[in-house]
């Protein structure tokens, strides 16, 4: 399988420069040269297969012979370490939980397979990679965690003094080995400012083999189509034969373009529906057929607080821009942070779950939009301790805190800090 830029589709690459490249050098995203499709008994015989089966049966055509067969099916199994089960909130509408790998969020699957991925294109070279990334919680523990101790790979993670949460901060600074966390004395902005000046610097790049880690990056995107096969094949399995329509909390709508390339490989979906905060850019884009990206707006489900979503263009490349072809399939929703809290609360009274904030848009939306003949999963993108602030006050109680969550609280934070100046990471890395 080849790669193209969406910015020029002649031109390909191989699956190790997409993903060692992540984004294109004329500023594209790459996308598979054709979407393959999986055969119809395989499909039929969905329900008996493992998580890992269906992760190796779907993501195959992808990555190999690119990664020799055995390889990938190991590397596969060892990814998907923990489960993703579909579990009923109410009525026809259920929840894919996506939080149960090791920082109870569904940027776990992308974060491990990315890292077992370059990790395979490094093997048997003895220049390190260097992992920069900036963040603002979420993508700096799912890295960080994604990446711990694999061989050739060490992780640099910048994030902004005193503007964590202390639950996301204590998920990288307490793992050591090959993960540094880097306070730095500033603001997001300028943590990713630092990362992108390190990139630019040719002296460190000559020096150092510099990587970003990127939620862009494919080796990241793919394998979450996987867990909307599994969806499917618990459902299947548990006897639901109504229509299948899949509901995705959406930021930068990397997941549910992961579910696009599923269905478009043959898994019976009828529709999707994308769930935003008031950072609507892509409902919209659905109503009126224009793209107007905006600055974007605080909100209480913060991960998807973004006002120019990086994975529209594959949106676009998947449906030929024709905003006809979007618009069959896919529908959109937004909710202001009141909406969000009321419907965390009622289905706690009412149906004994309690969401997080970002799955809260996204079961709402199934509530307001599902019909007779369909059946809705939407998908849990986070569990609700990592979110206690918000969610507390609400349900009016604690939020049990799982233990692989309170092992990372009890750990001793270890970093390093420096001043938002791209000059001190540079003499950092290159005297490391
Ligand atoms: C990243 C994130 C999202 C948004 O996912 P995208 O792929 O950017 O659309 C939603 N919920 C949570 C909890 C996240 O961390």
């Amino acid at each position: 399988m080849k790669f193209y830029s969406t910015n020029s589709p002649s031109v390909k690459v191989s699956l190790k420069e997409a993903v060692l490249k992540g984004l294109a050098a004329d500023n594209g995203l790459y996308m598979p040269e054709y979407i393959p499709v999986i055969d119809p008994e395989t499909m039929d015989n969905i329900e008996n297969m493992t998580l890992s089966e269906i992760g190796f049966m779907a993501l195959k055509p992808f990555f190999c012979p690119d990664i020799p067969e055995d390889d990938f099916k190991a590397l596969v199994e060892d990814a998907l370490s923990f489960e993703m089960p579909t579990v009923k909130v109410c009525g026809d509408i259920y929840s894919l939980e996506l939080w149960h790998g090791p920082t109870l969020a569904f940027k776990d699957v992308g974060g491990r397979f990315m890292a077992r991925i370059l990790s395979h294109f490094v093997k048997g070279q003895d220049k390190e990679i260097n992992i920069l990334v900036a963040t603002s919680g979420d993508t700096g523990s799912a890295v960080a965690n994604g990446f711990y101790k694999v061989p050739g790979i060490k992780v640099f993670v910048l994030y902004p003094k005193g503007l964590v949460s202390e639950v996301q901060e204590k998920q990288f600074t307490t793992l050591g080995e090959n993960i540094t966390s880097i306070e730095v004395e500033g603001t997001f902005d300028d943590c990713q400012r630092m990362v992108k000046q390190a990139f630019l610097d040719k002296e460190l790049n000559e020096a150092l083999t510099l990587t970003s880690a990127n939620s862009i990056n494919l080796a990241r995107l793919l394998p979450q189509s996987i867990y909307y096969h599994h969806a499917y094949a618990q459902m299947k399995k548990a006897g639901n034969t109504k229509d299948l329509v899949f509901c995705v909390p959406s930021g930068n709508f990397g997941n549910i373009t992961a579910g696009l390339v599923a269905q478009t490989m043959g898994l019976p979906v009828k529709r999707f529906i994308a769930a935003t905060n008031i950072n609507d850019i892509v409902p919209q884009y659905l109503e009126s057929g224009e793209y107007k990206p905006a600055p974007s707006k605080a909100t209480i489900a913060n991960a998807m607080d973004v006002g120019d979503p990086s994975n529209f263009v594959r949106i676009m490349d998947l449906y030929d821009s024709e905003h006809k072809k979007v618009t069959a399939n896919l529908t959109g929703y937004s909710f202001t942070d009141e909406e969000i809290r009321e419907t965390v609360k009622r289905v706690d009274v009412d149906n004994k779950y309690i969401l997080d904030p970002h799955g809260a848009t996204g079961f709402k939306a199934l509530e307001n939009d599902l019909e007779e003949t369909e059946v809705g999963v939407f998908l849990e993108t986070a569990h609700p301790a990592k979110f206690p602030e918000v969610v507390e006050p609400v349900i009016g109680r604690k939020v049990e805190v799982p233990t692989r969550l309170q092992a990372f609280m009890n750990g001793e934070a270890k970093n390093i800090s420096m001043k938002a100046d791209m000059q001190e990471l540079k003499k950092y890395l290159m005297n490391k």
